[in-house]
């Protein structure tokens, strides 16, 4: 009895003992772990810290480009925000249309989170066509490099301080999913989840386009309705070339045989700043064609319809109906090249990325308001010579990039006055003009008394935030100002375009 009470006395002190023992030592662990985490925790922060964000120089599918972006804007909440513009198309088996992907847009700036008055919105979209893959990582990894470089970089921070840039990684998210990495050429991924090329979905100043409107591209216009953007490029690959307006020409048997160049009312100021890309990227400006045979660009730089005409392009739509001077950058040969080359496409791309932007603070800017100071929202404007038209924002503002010279600038607004106001540009700032309109005595002025464009209705809303949500009746259907013809010819040519997969 006594030695089995001893020997339950024993167990049970040893059991006691045990527990003790693993209870020390499981609290042991915990701090130990914790420790161990916390280290890793402040290890990985004084990295990020030293470093600034770091982007991975590697494709990134959808979730992953999402989490990169708000990743980026968790680090840089005041100088970062995101929205989206709406969502991608995507067919299923069962249902031909659901909306599927965010368009997501990351505004980088001292003030992300709201439009300052007379502050220019500049912007970027990239991955268009989804198998031109170059320009989304090139996006994703300037806008780790605008918000780590704002504290020291000059500017950058002159650039950031005084432009909203709006940064869209990907307008085709569906595309570049199908998409295949090292596949140089072909279409695999080129257009949305239905197949529509959304460089052809735009409506089209030269020809009617009969395409029908995918949602991609009815995001993308009623983002540019309600957000006066003033300098844009959208971001392609296949080629080496910085291509502007205009990207069609005007219906004949002619053109339909051949490239001729269509060249816009502001074809100085196209030309400087496709230059101002090519003669800052590393290698561009020299113009060597990307294969034996193919077309040589002088300088980098080429009008679209010389190149070849398309119908239903997106920089002909922002700058006719937006009044926003966007360009078409081909940014490489190989139109999804190997991951291990994008430390080079950016190094090549870097410095031409940031100066492009900064060509938003050349020419004039300003205000047009009433005789009490009011903002005319909507007042027609136009640069005496350049027979296209631009419209002031809700606030009353206004701007224009303008190369070095004497101007005259003609405004005129419902139940005012035409305006006329001789300015002189001069580098390197932009020149300040107030503009004041008054009502007449008699005889009223109407809109529409020059001989403009429209801008498009609606382009000057604003709203805050901007994108949440989207509201509001969709912008009217352009005016169509000519017939479609010679559609056939039209079609063999892209179709033959296309069949060799060489188009950007
Ligand atoms: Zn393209």
């Amino acid at each position: 009895m006594t030695f089995k009470g001893n020997l339950t006395l024993i167990f049970s002190l040893g059991l006691n003992l045990d527990h003790e023992i693993i209870a020390t030592m499981k609290s042991a662990y915990w701090y130990v772990s914790m420790l161990v985490v916390a280290f890793v925790y402040v290890y990985l922060t004084a990295i990020q810290y030293v470093r600034g964000f770091q982007v991975d120089m590697n494709y990134h599918k959808y979730v992953d480009m999402t989490n990169v972006l708000f990743n980026l804007n968790r680090a840089y909440p005041n100088l970062t925000s995101i929205y989206s513009i709406g969502k991608s198309v995507k067919s299923t088996r069962w249902l031909q249309l659901i909306a599927y992907r965010d368009l997501w847009v990351i505004v980088v700036s001292k003030y992300p989170h709201h439009h300052v008055k007379g502050l220019p919105n500049v912007k970027y979209v990239a991955n268009m066509h989804g198998n031109e893959a170059v320009g989304r990582e090139l996006l994703l990894q300037l806008a780790a490099y605008l918000v780590t470089n704002y504290p020291q970089d000059d500017y950058v921070r002159h650039l950031m301080d005084n432009t909203r840039i709006h940064l869209m990684p990907s307008m085709n998210p569906d595309g570049f999913e199908a998409a295949i990495e090292g596949n140089c050429q072909g279409t695999v991924g080129r257009g949305n989840a239905r197949g529509f090329d959304l460089n052809r979905n735009f409506p089209d100043l030269f020809k009617e386009n009969r395409k029908e409107e995918q949602l991609e591209t009815k995001s993308v216009r009623d983002w540019l309705s309600k957000i006066q953007f003033v300098l844009s490029a959208n971001l392609h690959g296949g080629a080496l070339v910085a291509n502007y307006p205009y990207d069609n020409s005007p219906t004949s048997l002619f053109a339909a045989f051949s490239s001729s160049p269509n060249l816009t009312p502001d074809h100085d100021v196209f030309k400087h700043l496709a230059e101002v890309y090519s003669f800052s990227h590393a290698i561009m400006f020299r113009g060597v064609p990307c294969m034996r045979n193919s077309q040589v660009f002088p300088n980098g730089t080429t009008n679209g319809a010389a190149w070849y005409p398309l119908t239903g392009g997106m920089q002909d739509y922002n700058y006719v109906w937006n009044g926003c001077m966007e360009i078409t950058l081909e940014l490489s040969c190989c139109k999804y090249p190997s991951a291990a080359e994008l430390t080079s496409f950016w190094n090549d791309n870097k410095k031409s990325l940031l100066v492009f932007l900064g060509e938003v603070h050349r020419g004039v800017k300003g205000f047009v308001t009433d005789e009490y100071g009011n903002p005319l929202e909507g007042a027609e404007m136009k640069v005496e010579g350049r027979d296209i038209g631009f419209k002031t924002t809700k606030m009353g503002e206004f701007w224009r990039i303008l190369l070095p010279g004497t101007y005259v600038m003609q405004v005129v607004a419902d139940g005012f006055e035409i305006k006329k106001q001789a300015f002189v540009v001069a580098d390197p700032q932009p020149v300040w003009l107030n503009l004041t309109l008054f009502r007449p005595s008699s005889a009223a002025v109407r809109p529409g008394d020059f001989d403009l464009i429209n801008a498009g209705a609606g382009s000057s809303l604003f709203r805050t935030p901007e994108f949440a949500p989207l509201m509001g009746p969709p912008p009217p259907p352009p005016p169509q100002l000519q017939p479609q013809s010679a559609s056939l010819l039209r079609n063999f040519q892209v179709g033959f375009r296309r069949m060799f997969g060489w188009m950007g």
